[in-house]
């Protein structure tokens, strides 16, 4: 069986599909308070077309699929794409990103899906900075689900977007939550994938900041073993039930070991984050291309993943300011 590598020996066996490139809420690291441009309808994958990019996908050795947007949610009957992809028995994982607004009633039915982790995207505990930061008044809804996953079988991450200036002085309540919740909260950097580009701050909250800030609170800070391919650097203070990590998205250090692969709601593919998309395979299949001509793609525009997100930035024709709601994460 021909599996997806690349020239430098990586392994590909994770895909992020973007779901849509709508959402519900407006975060200002993500996008202008009036929203983007969002594609016509007919520009979306369509669920069928996802499923088979994904067996596909699958049939060449990726076993992990995370589903993300935009918001997800937003995405009529998006359960019932959850429930296409879990007949692939080559799937061992699906995965989701949301901001959790409009989650709550699905968890119990996603619970019996091979729906391993959710991410929660949650930046603020305080409901008029998470307004401010969102730009949509949804706090309650978010922590509501926030509270329903704790309780149900699935693994749950918080995500919190260190912005500067905005809710840094909040980094330690949030490693406070992991005393006595079982879940893992994840710092991540904050990129210029904002629909307007590199932001000037007066201090910069990189990895080492983010580490530094919570390493002057505690002295008992154990480091984990993380996995290979793992985007956090993990910790755990010591007695607390949960753990924390930290994403250096921007700083990019964990390039080396990537595994992944992205697909846009549109359909361009992605090798990395900060590629500009290196084809539109959502024309190769409408054009007629077959499973077999699908599959070749994939192992040649593997080949040319760079070997990391700097390389990647620098082979791209204009900067990185796009929204990360049309790339998805
Ligand atoms: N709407 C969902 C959500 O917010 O979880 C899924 C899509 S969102 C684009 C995926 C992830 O990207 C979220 O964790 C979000 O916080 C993160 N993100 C968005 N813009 C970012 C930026 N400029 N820098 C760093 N992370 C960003
Ligand atoms: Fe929407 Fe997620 Fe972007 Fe926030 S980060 S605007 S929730 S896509």
């Amino acid at each position: 069986m021909s599996i997806l590598k690349d020239k430098f020996g990586r392994k590909i066996s994770y895909v992020r599909l973007a779901v849509t490139d709508r959402c519900n809420l407006r975060c200002q690291y993500c996008m202008p308070a009036h929203g983007i441009d969002i594609v016509d309808r007919k520009e979306l994958l369509t669920f069928k077309e996802m499923y088979r990019l994904t067996r596909v996908l699958s049939e060449l050795g990726v076993n992990k699929v995370r589903l993300t947007g935009g918001e997800p949610f937003v995405r009529k009957d998006f359960v019932k794409l959850l429930e296409m992809l879990n007949y692939n028995e080559l799937l061992d994982e699906i995965n989701i990103t949301t901001n959790g607004a409009l989650i709550a009633n699905h968890i119990e039915q996603i619970e019996q899906l091979k729906v391993k982790s959710i991410n929660l995207s949650l930046d603020s505990l305080n409901r008029q900075k998470f307004a401010e930061i969102t730009r949509r008044d949804v706090f309650d809804e978010v922590y509501k689900t926030l509270e329903k996953l704790e309780n149900s079988k699935l693994d749950l991450k918080l995500n919190m977007v260190v912005q500067s200036g905005v809710n840094t002085d909040e980094i330690i309540d949030f490693v406070e939550l992991t005393k006595y919740k079982n879940i893992a909260v994840r710092f991540i950097e904050e990129m210029p994938f904002n629909g307007t580009g590199q932001k000037n701050v007066i201090e910069v909250w990189d990895y080492n900041k983010i580490f530094q800030s919570i390493e002057n609170k505690y002295d008992d800070i154990d480091k984990l073993k993380d996995k290979r391919s793992s985007t956090s650097r993990n910790f755990k203070i010591d007695q607390y039930q949960g753990t924390f990590g930290i994403i250096p998205a921007f700083t990019r250090t964990i390039c080396g070991d990537c595994d992944r692969i992205r697909i846009t709601s549109t359909g361009l593919f992605k090798n990395c984050l900060f590629d500009d998309g290196v084809f539109n395979v959502r024309d190769f299949m409408r054009e007629g291309a077959d499973d077999k001509d699908l599959k070749n793609l994939f192992l040649s525009l593997v080949h040319k993943k760079p070997k990391d997100g700097f390389i990647a930035e620098q082979e791209r024709n204009s900067d990185v300011s796009e929204s990360m709601s049309t790339i998805g994460g």
